[in-house]
């Protein structure tokens, strides 16, 4: 993982007053272990991920976004499963705090900052959560 992309993000929100970082976090392999099976059932969740993402819900300029290619009943499912751990993510593949402007146009692309995906590199079972809670401790955003 590229801790220092945390450590930019929180960086341009400070210089630009940003009031918020949006996160968005796919869930298999990410999050925890995909088994593909039952979304209703109890899932194993990678070290110390459980941890940062409890935290995480619970910063006011925080806004997680389930980032995934499960089907809708599943995502329901898992969404409702995080919540009852205490990790509340708010929307799922979209951002609708971030308006289009005469620049930008989200309905394809959503705004975000931060990107947690396995296949964009993230290594769940490999300590990357362990150097998310390290990096947000040295920036002050623990
Ligand atoms: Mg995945």
């Amino acid at each position: 993982m590229n801790a220092f992309n945390i450590r930019r993000a929180y960086s341009k929100k400070k210089e630009s007053a940003w009031d918020k970082i949006y996160w968005f976090i796919d869930f298999h392999d990410t999050v925890c272990r995909a088994d593909y099976g039952d979304a209703a059932k109890t899932h194993e969740f990678f070290p110390n991920a459980e941890r940062v993402l409890r935290t995480l819900s619970e910063k006011k300029d925080v806004s997680l976004v389930l980032w995934t290619c499960s089907h809708a009943d599943d995502i329901q499912t898992l969404v409702d499963w995080l919540r009852t751990r205490g990790i509340v993510f708010c929307y799922v593949n979209e951002n609708p705090e971030v308006a289009d402007s005469r620049l930008s146009c989200y309905e394809k692309k959503p705004y975000m900052n931060i990107v947690l995906d396995d296949k964009a590199g993230f290594c769940g079972d490999d300590g990357d959560w362990f150097l998310i809670e390290e990096e947000l401790k040295a920036i002050g955003e623990w």
